[in-house]
């Protein structure tokens, strides 16, 4: 069965659940390198299509990895890679070419997606109130809200929720974070209550200005930058960080559904492995 499945099929199938159509402009989806007509061994879905990814990849005899992120390819088209060698993306493209191992990314057209958009809303059983308004700016104007419909640009992936039970922000934080299965950063009172939040994945920290003039008490996103933080808590809007790869890592578990592979076949690689925390420990010798 394994030499019946080529590349392009599982473009396909994926394309079936979340259309590449829907991908943000200029955004980088699709197959980014490798034969489509290639036959697969096994495919490897994974959150970002580093060395790492290749070296798994290789481990595991896969030939396909399907990853959530794009490869940054620079802006001026040149991957000169004696020059470069220790640089990404070079090592990663001159790896995968070398190698044989195609690369498809889902990204933006994943993170329209309605189960995308709801997931952290569904898990915390929250009460759904629609798409978070974008915002339209122009002119040095400040923005005003723009119906979401309207503007999926300037919306990604917000939503706005309200809770079923009275809850405060740490016990809020609490639930993503049992959920995630890491800690999370919260930025406001936590004996605060919380009444209607935000939710978006990835770098949503963007929508601070959104979640502002729709007024609600808190943005659950991936992640933010410390001056917009403390802007977002001195205007009451509190915000918890559940950082960009956990926030994201539920949505490597969809692309994995949508290649419809399955068994032997498929293999997910969800762990997030580029940083650690680091618990207090003695000092260095001196
Ligand atoms: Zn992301």
């Amino acid at each position: 069965m394994s030499n019946t499945i080529k590349v392009v099929d599982v473009l396909l199938a994926i394309d079936e659940v979340f259309p590449f159509a829907r991908a943000f402009d200029g955004d980088l989806v699709g197959l980014l390198v490798g034969d489509g007509n290639a036959a697969v061994s096994r495919v490897l879905v994974t959150l970002d299509p580093g060395l790492a990814a290749l070296a798994r990849a290789q481990e595991l005899g896969a030939n396909l990895i399907v990853s959530h992120h794009p490869i940054r390819f620079n802006s001026f088209g040149h991957y000169n890679i004696s020059h470069v060698a220790h640089s990404y993306p070079e090592r990663v493209l001159a790896q995968a070419l070398s190698s044989g191992i195609a690369i498809i990314a889902a990204h933006t057209n994943v993170d329209v997606a309605q189960m995308a958009r709801r997931y952290w809303g569904d898990q915390l059983k929250l009460e759904h109130v629609g798409p978070l308004p974008g915002l339209m700016t122009q002119y040095g104007l400040p923005g005003f809200p723009v119906a979401a419909e309207m503007s999926d640009e300037s919306n990604p992936y917000g939503e706005m929720w309200t809770v079923s039970e009275p809850c405060s922000l740490d016990q809020l934080a609490a639930s993503v974070a049992q959920i995630s299965g890491r800690a999370v950063k919260v930025y406001g009172d936590g004996q605060s209550m919380v009444q209607s939040l935000a939710t978006a994945t990835g770098s949503g920290g963007g929508r601070i200005p959104e979640a502002q003039v729709a007024k609600v008490d808190l943005l659950i996103a991936g992640e933010f930058g410390y001056h917009a933080a403390l802007a977002a808590v001195e205007s009451g809007l509190s915000l918890i960080e559940v950082g960009h790869d956990a926030s994201e890592l539920p949505l490597v578990d969809m692309i994995a559904a949508a290649t419809g592979l399955s068994g032997d076949m498929l293999q997910v690689h969800k762990d997030a492995d580029l940083w650690r925390s680091i618990e207090a420990g003695p000092s260095l010798k001196s």
